[in-house]
């Protein structure tokens, strides 16, 4: 279990107790499932007893700079009203162009991740800042982050651009992509989608999840469901069963898993199994 690190979780949990609603890191992970499944665990309060009782921790992972993986925890037990973390941030920044010379400015609304590209922790809110120039009023946005990092303009505007140009890729690659035919344990569900879609061009991934849940298919609803929360271009019907379709191929080719749970032995010397991420199944237990 090279993989993991220790991690003083009493001493993180009491900070985060003294602070309700501050999200505070937890540590950096090695590897990205070692991240994800810490961040699981800790809002489950799952083989940590320092979050306890389950729920009255939040927690998520984002990249961070050194190639691992951050969490970031927050106490919310007792807050009636904590906002949900955003999935992602919207700020006007100033553009000046990629030369050197001036030439006047423009204003340009970025639409970027929500946490900082350093350590993963949450940017600030947008607060916002009038200014003139040139004998011209403009209107952005300023912002702090919390982990003390700073996002310049220059820096956002490139993060904006890589997103804009990732979401066109997927969306024209989705567009030249045929539906699938044959979707495994999906076949259904895909036929289903796809009759829809014919009737209905146009037809978002959202809408999709309704009308599989409704038609006698929840667990590929929720699925497709969770997809669109972890991708950050919009989805169409179809992307949604090309999703299904290769979940299902990727689930017939797991050898990791036995119906979607990896077993394995505890650093305790127990045995326990955890959820088999590439399966995505809804498994009963989570121990
Ligand atoms: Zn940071
Ligand atoms: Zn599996």
């Amino acid at each position: 279990m090279g993989r993991n690190i220790w991690v003083d979780h009493e001493s993180v949990a009491a900070t985060a107790r003294t602070h309700p609603g501050v999200w505070k890191l937890v540590a950096v992970y090695p590897s990205a499932e070692g991240g994800k499944s810490a961040a699981r665990r800790i809002s489950r309060a799952q083989r940590m007893s320092a979050y306890e009782p389950p729920a009255a921790f939040e927690a998520y992972c984002a990249p961070h700079e050194n190639g691992g993986t951050s969490v970031w925890a927050r106490y919310v037990a007792g807050l009636t009203a904590v906002p949900p973390r955003p999935s992602t941030m919207t700020y006007r920044v100033i553009d000046r162009g990629p030369g050197r010379e001036y030439r006047g400015l423009r204003i340009v609304t970025v639409v970027i991740a929500a946490e900082c590209r350093m350590c993963g922790g949450p940017r600030g809110q947008a607060e916002p800042h009038r200014f003139c120039e040139d004998g011209e009023w403009y209107s952005c946005d300023r912002w702090t982050n919390a982990c003390g990092h700073l996002d310049t303009y220059d820096s956002v505007l490139a993060e904006h651009r890589k997103r804009v140009v990732k979401t066109e890729g997927t969306g024209r690659k989705a567009a030249a992509e045929a539906w699938p035919v044959d979707a495994g344990e999906y076949t259904d569900a895909v036929a289903i989608l796809k009759a829809e879609s014919d009737n209905w061009p146009g037809l978002r991934a959202r809408q999709a999840a309704q009308i599989l849940a409704l038609s006698g298919h929840p667990e590929a609803a929720r699925r497709i469901q969770e997809e669109i929360e972890k991708r950050t271009a919009r989805m169409g019907a179809k992307q949604a069963a090309l999703f299904l379709a290769k979940l299902a191929a990727a689930r017939a080719a797991c050898t990791r898993c036995e119906d979607g749970r990896i077993r394995y032995q505890a650093r305790d010397g127990e045995f326990a199994s955890r959820r088999c991420l590439k399966c995505r199944r809804d498994t009963d237990r989570d121990a």
